[in-house]
């Protein structure tokens, strides 16, 4: 008797296709049936079978506190009862716009969108906008939301412009985006020299997680913002995934670098579709209506995404919340590196804050190159074992990990002893 995860995937595949509405959902990367989830409750998430696994995605970041946390569910239940869109300006909004400038000083004034992507490619217009030049540098293998100018790989040689990735974006555009080295200085340094004059804006993820974890060099981002002031061109921290998930001020704050514009998603809204960006004032000035850039959004700032949003943000400023989420995610990481070495597994892993990267090779890859060469077929019989006995990973070698404030010593204990069995059987 087939499962019932697999009877609807049978049944999404009809009217959706793949049968998803995202693609990495479908397990086409690790291969076999995608899992459908029916609810989740703190650390743990139950599949359409009824089995419950640990979930190390959390939504792909988003469920910073667990799933269904009582505060949260209950500030949404709250606001959902007084309407569910407004279209108008709500007293949510400003409370979370104060509260997102306070936790992240480069941010002056924030717009709030509904999702990533709306993010990204807003700051990205907005950067046009106000330097009033065409060019975008972007970095392989980061990842930012599906908008066309970010959809595009790098030229054939180095410092050429790039060519589209997907179908549906016009080469014309995509020759406005030149996608250099991720922890390359120097590659950046000559772009500059080449083109510096027309380069509107740099996007980076300043810790990559849509490659698996890519850890960036201090000396990486130090060049970026000393050339990107010096040629007066706009740096965007792409902090969708980062933002509140490596440290209470977020990756800037981390290593200590001051964006001119930020993007934010994922956790910012709780768990609801919100996104954000937000920056320096005078570049935030010339959004409409205040200047000639335009953007909007009918769901905008929505009364629901903000209640979740800011219980959200809320409970992550409580002291030594990132202390507690990095030790867990870092005992993660030793405990799964530790099992492997006793068998002789050639694998590695690293965290930044409650973000983690698991890679079957003998150490950690620093670059784009350097995470295509892990062993991605190791990968999936570790993904699949690792589903088998409960504990649900990123169905992807190309994705970071996540844990949350409700995953216990206890949780992280037994998914460890799950991969030990598993490294012991896999030589
Ligand atoms: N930027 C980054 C760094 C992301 O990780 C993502 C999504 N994973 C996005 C942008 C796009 O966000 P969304 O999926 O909410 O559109």
């Amino acid at each position: 008797m087939s499962s019932r995860n697999q009877q609807l995937f049978e049944r999404a595949q009809r009217h959706i296709p793949g049968g998803v509405n995202s693609p990495v959902r479908a397990f086409r990367s690790v291969g076999g049936t995608p899992l459908f989830f029916q609810k989740a409750a703190g650390a743990k998430v139950q599949d359409a079978d009824g089995k419950w696994y640990t979930d190390y995605v959390g939504s792909w970041g988003p469920m910073i506190l667990g799933h269904a946390h009582p505060e949260v569910i209950a500030a949404v239940q709250a606001a959902v009862v007084d309407g569910l869109s407004f279209g108008a300006p709500t007293e949510r909004e400003v409370e979370i716009a104060d509260l997102l400038c306070e936790m992240v000083p480069s941010m002056d004034m924030v717009r709030l969108v509904s999702s990533g992507t709306e993010a990204t490619m807003s700051a990205i217009r907005l950067a046009r906008g106000y330097t009033g030049r065409d060019v975008l540098i972007k970095f392989e293998g980061c990842y930012h939301g599906h908008s066309d100018s970010l959809l595009v790989k790098a030229g054939s040689g180095a410092l050429t412009f790039g060519n589209p990735s997907s179908g549906g974006v016009p080469a014309d555009l995509a020759q406005h985006t030149m996608v250099l080295a991720y922890n390359d200085p120097q590659q950046l340094a000559d772009a500059f020299a080449q083109h510096g004059d027309r380069i509107a804006a740099v996007i980076v993820e300043p810790v990559v997680g849509n490659m698996n974890l890519i850890a960036p060099t201090q000396a990486f981002l130090n060049a970026m913002r000393e050339l990107t002031a010096k040629h007066g061109a706009v740096l965007i921290f792409d902090e969708v995934m980062t933002g509140f998930r490596v440290g209470l001020h977020s990756a800037q704050g981390l290593y200590g670098i001051t964006p001119d514009l930020s993007t934010f998603g994922k956790i910012v809204g709780g768990g609801m579709p919100m996104g954000a960006f937000g920056g320096k004032r005078e570049i935030m000035e010339q959004i409409a209506p205040l200047g000639p850039v335009y953007q909007a959004g009918t769901l905008s700032g929505n009364p629901i995404a903000t209640a979740a949003g800011l219980a959200t943000l809320k409970l992550i400023r409580k002291n030594g919340f990132y202390e507690a989420l990095t030790a867990k995610t870092q005992a993660l990481c030793d405990g799964l590196v530790a099992a492997a070495r006793k068998h002789g597994v050639a694998f590695s892993a690293q965290n930044v804050g409650g973000m983690f990267g698991l890679y079957f090779a003998a150490s950690c890859p620093g670059t784009y190159d350097e995470v295509l060469a892990c062993d991605k077929e190791a990968f999936n019989r570790f993904f699949h074992a690792m589903i088998a006995a409960g504990h649900y990973f990123a169905p992807s070698a190309f994705e970071a990990g996540f844990v949350s404030a409700a995953h216990s010593d206890a949780d992280i204990a037994a998914t460890v002893a799950a991969a030990d069995a598993w490294f012991a059987s896999s030589k």
